[in-house]
């Protein structure tokens, strides 16, 4: 639910999304809730009580919007608020809400919400990181694009979710395509080896070579064989190899 359903169409008509569209198995739609104001005006904002800069979405529309899609009784959707103060969208949330039959994401724009949205209308708030854009379109995008290219059918074997960083609790390992030898910098003989356990193995110890480099703390959660958790421990510290 936005007041720019505009700029969706370009997100949803291409690429992945455009496909899963195509193919039935998502359905998209961006619903502009000024078509909800209940003023000769159309008007969907006001002035904050208090004072201050900027403008205030009034509840009516939005509330109005919601209740006419939960008016069909089988329609009860998750209603997520995109909101800067809201939960941080993760990896683990869109497999959480690849798994809902209907979900609502309300775009705010301006200053920002009348409260009681957010007290009263919401199950859901979520934030896409700790900066703040001018509207909830782009992370409503972001959301909607990583939670449908979850659904089955939608990634064909190109392009698998499985494998991908924060899937498996670790970063993915890197990737390399022909050719085998570009300025002088050559692909890893093993990957070339045709020996696919060896492959595996060589991926495995990447993929937690680069999570130990770049973000340890998902080591913390990350599901590690006995053996995995010893090899990691006796790699030189981040520290002492720098010094080094
Ligand atoms: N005044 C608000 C505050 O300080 O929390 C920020 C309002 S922001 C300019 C307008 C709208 O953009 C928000 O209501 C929200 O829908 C969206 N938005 C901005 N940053 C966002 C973020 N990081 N994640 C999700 N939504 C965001």
């Amino acid at each position: 639910m936005t007041l720019f359903p505009e700029m969706f169409e370009g997100v949803f008509g291409a690429s992945i999304l455009g496909k899963a569209k195509e193919k039935g198995i998502v359905s998209l739609e961006a619903v502009n809730f000024r078509q909800y104001a209940n003023n000769k005006h159309n008007t969907v904002d006001d002035y904050p009580y208090g004072g201050g800069g900027g403008m205030v979405l009034k509840p009516e529309p939005v509330f109005a919007a919601v209740e006419d899609l939960q008016s069909d009784p089988g329609i009860k959707p998750r209603v997520i608020l995109m909101c800067p103060q809201g939960e941080t969208f993760t990896q683990q949330k869109a497999e959480e809400l690849s798994k809902e039959k209907h979900l609502v994401l309300i775009c705010g724009h301006y200053e920002g919400y009348d409260e009681r949205i957010r007290e009263h209308l919401v199950t859901d708030e979520l934030s896409i990181g700790d900066y703040v854009l001018t509207g909830g379109e782009i992370p409503a995008m972001t959301v909607i694009d990583s939670v449908v290219r979850l659904l089955p059918g939608v990634l064909g074997n190109e392009t698998s979710a499985v494998t991908d960083s924060y899937s498996t609790g670790l970063l993915e390992h890197p990737h390399y395509t022909r050719p085998p030898e570009f300025r002088g910098w050559s692909v890893p003989d093993i990957l070339v080896s045709g020996h696919h356990a060896k492959i595996d193995a060589w991926r495995r110890e990447q993929s937690l070579l680069r999570t130990l480099e770049r973000r340890p703390d998902l080591l913390e959660t990350a599901e590690l064989t006995a053996k995995e958790k010893k090899w990691l421990a006796s790699l030189p510290k981040r520290d002492d190899a720098e010094q080094q």
